[in-house]
This record gives C-alpha cells, sequence and structure tokens, in this order.
C-alpha cells in the first residue's frame, strides 16, 4: 500500500467505525480476487476475443436466436462454480452481523455475498443460482445448467433460462425498490469494484442522500462520484486492512 491508499484507509476506517445504517453497492471488480474475472479491467471479458462482443451475446435478442451459442459462452466465461468468497465479501458479511451495515446491492451474479454470509443482498442483475423453465415455470439448480452441453431443457421441453437479466431485459421492481430503499435510508454509502458503466444500476447511488460516500475501485469509475472519499486499490486488500 501506498501512502495516499494508507491515508483513504484510515479515513475509511473511521467512517466505518460510526457506520450505523451503511450500503455496500458493488459490481463484477469484487469478485476479482476471487478469480472471477470482470468485463472493462486489463484482462476482463472485453478485452478476450469472441465472435461476438460480450454485450451482443449476453443481450436477449442473441438469447433467443443463438441460444446454443449463449450457453457455450455462458458456461465457459460466466459460470464460476468453484469460487470462493474474499476478504471484501467476508468483511461485508461481519458488518451486516455488527448490526452496522443494513443491505448489500450488486451488480453480481455469483452468489459470493451470501456464500460469505451476507443476508440482505439485492441482487440487481439476478444470479446463475436460479434458474427456470421459460414454458412451465419448474425451478432448477445451476447443475442443471452446469452439466451437459447444447440446451438445458427441462422435463417439459422447455428451456431452462439462468435467472440473470440479460442486456434489454428490464430489472426485478421488487428489488430495484429495496435497493432505492435501502440507499436512501443509509448513514454511508460504500460503492466498490464497479466501472459505474452500467444503466439502471449505476444510477442508484443517485439516491443516496448521506455525506460519507466512499468509492474503492482500482482505478477510477468511468462515472465521476461528486463528494466522495476515493480510495484506489484493490477491495479485498483495503476491506481486509479496516
Ligand atoms: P466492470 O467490469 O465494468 O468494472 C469493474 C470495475 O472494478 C473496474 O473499474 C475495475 O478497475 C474494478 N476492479 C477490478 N478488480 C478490482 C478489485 N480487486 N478491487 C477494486 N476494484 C476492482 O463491472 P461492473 O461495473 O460490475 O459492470 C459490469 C456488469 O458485469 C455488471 O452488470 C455485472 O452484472 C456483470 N458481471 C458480473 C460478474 C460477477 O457476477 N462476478 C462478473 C463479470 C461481469
Ligand atoms: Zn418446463
Amino acid at each position: 500500500m501506498d501512502e495516499e491508499q494508507r491515508e483513504g484507509t484510515e479515513r475509511l476506517r473511521q467512517i466505518v467505525a460510526g457506520m450505523k445504517r451503511g450500503v455496500f453497492f458493488g459490481g463484477a471488480g469484487v469478485s476479482t480476487e476471487s478469480g472471477i474475472p470482470d468485463f472493462r479491467s486489463q484482462d476482463g471479458l472485453y478485452r478476450q476475443k469472441y465472435k461476438y462482443p460480450p454485450e451482443t451475446i449476453l443481450s436477449r435478442t442473441f438469447f433467443d436466436r443463438h441460444t446454443a451459442e449463449f450457453f457455450a459462452f455462458y458456461r465457459d466465461k460466466m459460470l464460476c462454480l468453484s469460487a470462493e468468497p474474499n476478504a471484501a465479501h467476508k468483511k461485508l458479511a461481519r458488518w451486516e452481523a455488527e448490526g452496522k451495515l443494513a443491505a448489500v446491492v450488486t451488480q453480481n451474479i455469483d452468489g459470493l455475498h451470501q456464500k460469505a454470509g451476507s443476508r440482505r443482498v439485492f441482487e440487481l442483475h439476478g444470479s446463475v443460482l436460479r434458474n427456470f423453465c421459460m414454458d412451465c415455470g419448474r425451478s432448477y439448480p445451476v447443475s442443471a445448467v452446469a452439466e451437459g452441453t447444447g440446451i438445458p431443457r427441462c422435463a417439459c421441453g422447455g428451456v431452462i433460462k439462468p435467472d440473470v437479466v440479460l442486456y434489454e431485459e428490464p430489472l426485478d421492481a421488487a428489488t430495484l425498490e429495496g435497493a432505492v430503499r435501502a440507499i436512501r435510508a443509509a448513514d454511508v454509502l460504500i460503492v466498490g469494484g464497479t466501472s459505474l458503466n452500467v444503466y439502471p444500476a449505476a444510477g442508484l447511488i443517485d439516491y443516496f442522500e448521506g455525506d460519507r460516500l466512499v468509492v474503492v475501485n482500482r482505478g477510477a469509475p468511468a462515472r465521476a462520484v461528486p463528494g466522495c472519499l476515493f480510495v484506489n486499490g484493490k477491495i479485498g486488500e483495503v476491506f481486509s486492512a479496516l
């Protein structure tokens, strides 16, 4: 850690000490230290070469028109079922247990916050762990999608679709409402591991009405966050130093 990081971490420590109903808003950068690639970092999925860009493959149109190709990419790049929570996930779960953190709002679909012990988690983009038949609605564990090749099928013949929000699809209204309510009521908002590029998710931080706003990220997010304390670094490293 350099001097600037140490100073930022110390200020964050003081903020967390007084935190009573904090909210954490995070993205793919929270899980890179667990070995799951994000989208926009140096080794993120957007820098890798595919026949189609990831935004295209992860769109509803592509899912409907090229279903088998979608699942090949999805199994290969989006499912990381052996990943374990890192220090950031664990620290957030601890703050919740201590009564300091009211909620985690995440753009991630990997389920690692819950695996670490967090209970109040708003998954804006859904979860790979939930899967439903598009015809009869029957629910399936992730193994039904992960195992096998080709298009995963229900006993009724319908396609099993992961409960993740694809580009062009709306966010779940109840999840969005819960996230907004938590952010509005927060005394501290910590934003971490997100480029703040994906809307409407990135716009949620505008609902924060408090004055202790912190960003912990490797590099500044694409969208400026005025008035924040910015700690430039790896979130697992920074949080484990708290
Ligand atoms: P993003 O890839 O656009 O941005 C990630 C940000 O995190 C970047 O600014 C990067 O510099 C930073 N970062 C990377 N590793 C970090 C670390 N260890 N500590 C601190 N910062 C770090 O991700 P996004 O903003 O979440 O938006 C992309 C979309 O990707 C989201 O909608 C999400 O659903 C999806 N996604 C999810 C997963 C997952 O579930 N783990 C993985 C890839 C993508
Ligand atoms: Zn079915």
